[in-house]
């Protein structure tokens, strides 16, 4: 069977009827992720235990049990998934050698599901980025150019699944890390609503935005994986009880009498890339043939999404950050004697050496935010703002199934373009954000190239708990599109 081109399913349905080992796919994907990965950069660290794990599900076939829908399908995991016994880094030097007791909930769904874990994904450092460049172990090349970044925070997911390094990956999506580096590699991510997922054993950026999703080569195959992500767990009291539908069986590309919004703040700024521009206006015309009805909508506070998301970001960052102090995990300093040292020097010298650049700035802009006197102008004003947001977008939704916009203004950007700017860096989130802000469900298809051969994509985002709306229209896009599967060849 061709293992490039094979979906989620097709994998698992020839590893069950013994058409081809689990051992052999891992083996397959496990060789051509170390034949790959010293251009791109995606992996951090290979599971050493990939082969036994694969053994063990091929173990359970032979005995006539069903390893479960993901049967033998290895999978990329972000380092900010913890995993045990496998070292868990966030990208960061003060986690570089921590190794976790046990598996983050998403980590142990998949392997409950007969997933096999390959490695650990390349990311921004404690996710905080859009172009991967912030990582503690070197920037991720972007697979359709390798001067390009292959955008962040999620990179390392997205180029390992470009090349086909794997079938799957998962990603954690703050304020777009999912969908941005999936527009900037073509290939397809999701950020389902908030609580969809637990977040237990995911590394904590900001807890009231973290959300985390899969990055797939197809709209089936992020349906199926989402479904086996999501769902209640006891050890997340933000996670959501709704019952989980069968995303896969119930996609429908039909687009008759199916609303499409397009946000009037999104499109009249005139600061979009013109093949981007294109890219959105092709995909409206051609949803528009299929039957859906193009419908404007207004979500006027959009505008002040990117302040209040890197307020409300670096807030709740600063305080899940104050865990690494050198005392109980991760990096400490090299220091002669504890005996004499004030604690306070023993924190910043650690802090210090341990945490990048990005990261501090985050920490001293969130503490700055949360203390007295500014918390009420800042923070909470901040979260006043962002319930007013989301109540506006529950409005547009009341008028359409689904709202289409860019993903970002512009293609995937060069390597070392805006690392020097950080207003710069932030400013590619603005199409992003807002989800998270509103706590809905988004998505990003790829749906084009850019004159230079960069991928472009499309996002949907629809109204909390509606991801099916988004999927459907997705799969449209996507049977459109001619994307579907494309493989980055470096
Ligand atoms: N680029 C955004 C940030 O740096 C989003 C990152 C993310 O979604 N994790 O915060």
């Amino acid at each position: 069977m061709d293992l490039i081109k094979a979906s989620l399913a097709e994998i698992s349905q020839a590893v069950r009827t013994k058409k081809i080992s689990a051992l052999e796919v891992t083996k397959f994907f496990l060789e051509r992720s170390k034949k790959l990965n010293p251009t791109l950069n995606a992996f951090i660290c290979f599971d050493e235990t990939a082969e036994l794990q694969a053994t063990a599900i091929d173990q359970k076939i032979y005995q006539g049990e069903n390893p479960g829908p993901l049967a033998g399908v290895p999978w990329g995991i972000k380092d900010m998934f913890c995993t045990k016994g496998l070292k868990t880094t966030a990208a960061s030097k003060i986690l570089e050698n921590f190794i976790p007791p046990y598996d983050a909930t998403v980590v142990s769904q998949l392997k409950k599901n007969g997933a096999v874990i390959l490695g650990k994904l390349n990311q921004d450092e404690f996710a905080m980025g859009s172009s991967n460049e912030n990582s503690y172990f070197g920037a991720v090349k972007n697979p359709w150019n390798l001067n390009c970044v292959p955008g962040g925070s999620s990179g390392g997911s997205a180029a390992a699944l470009a090349t086909r390094m794997v079938p799957a990956s998962t990603g954690t999506d703050t304020g777009g890390s999912i969908r941005q580096p999936a527009n900037f590699c073509g290939v397809v991510g999701i950020k389902p609503t908030y609580g969809r997922i637990s977040r237990y054993g995911i590394i904590a950026y900001a807890s009231s935005l973290d959300q985390a999703g899969p990055l797939t080569n197809s709209v089936t195959d992020a349906a199926l994986a989402l479904e086996l992500m999501c769902g209640k767990d006891m050890k997340d009291a933000t996670c959501s009880s709704q019952p989980v539908p069968e995303w896969s069986k119930n996609l429908n590309s039909s687009m008759k009498s199916v609303r499409v919004g397009v946000l009037k703040e999104y499109m009249q700024d005139g600061g979009l890339h013109a093949d981007v521009q294109k890219t959105v206006e092709k995909s409206l015309s051609e949803l528009k043939a299929l039957g859906a009805e193009i419908i404007e909508v207004s979500v006027p506070l959009t505008k002040y999404a990117v302040p209040m998301y890197y307020l409300i970001a670096a807030s709740e960052a600063s305080s899940n950050l104050s865990r690494y102090d050198g005392v109980r995990y991760g990096h400490r300093s090299n220091f002669q004697s504890l005996a004499n040292l004030e604690l306070g020097e023993f924190y910043s010298k650690t802090r210090g050496e341990g945490f990048g650049e990005e990261v501090k700035r985050r920490i001293m802009l969130g503490t700055y935010c949360l203390s007295s006197g500014y918390y009420e102008a800042y923070y909470n004003k901040a979260g006043q703002v962002r319930r007013l947001l989301r109540d506006q977008f529950i409005a547009a939704f009341n008028q359409c199934d689904v709202i289409l916009s860019p993903v970002t203004a512009a293609p995937a950007f060069q390597l070392q373009e805006r690392i020097s700017d950080p207003l710069q860096m932030y400013l590619n989130d603005i199409f992003t954000v807002s989800t998270n802000l509103a706590g809905l469900p988004g998505m990003s298809v790829p749906f084009g190239f850019s004159e230079k051969k960069l991928p472009i994509g499309i996002q949907l985002m629809a109204a909390h708990f509606q991801e099916q709306k988004m999927l459907n229209v997705g799969l449209a896009l996507e049977s459109i599109s001619g994307m579907k599967g494309l493989v980055a060849n470096v």
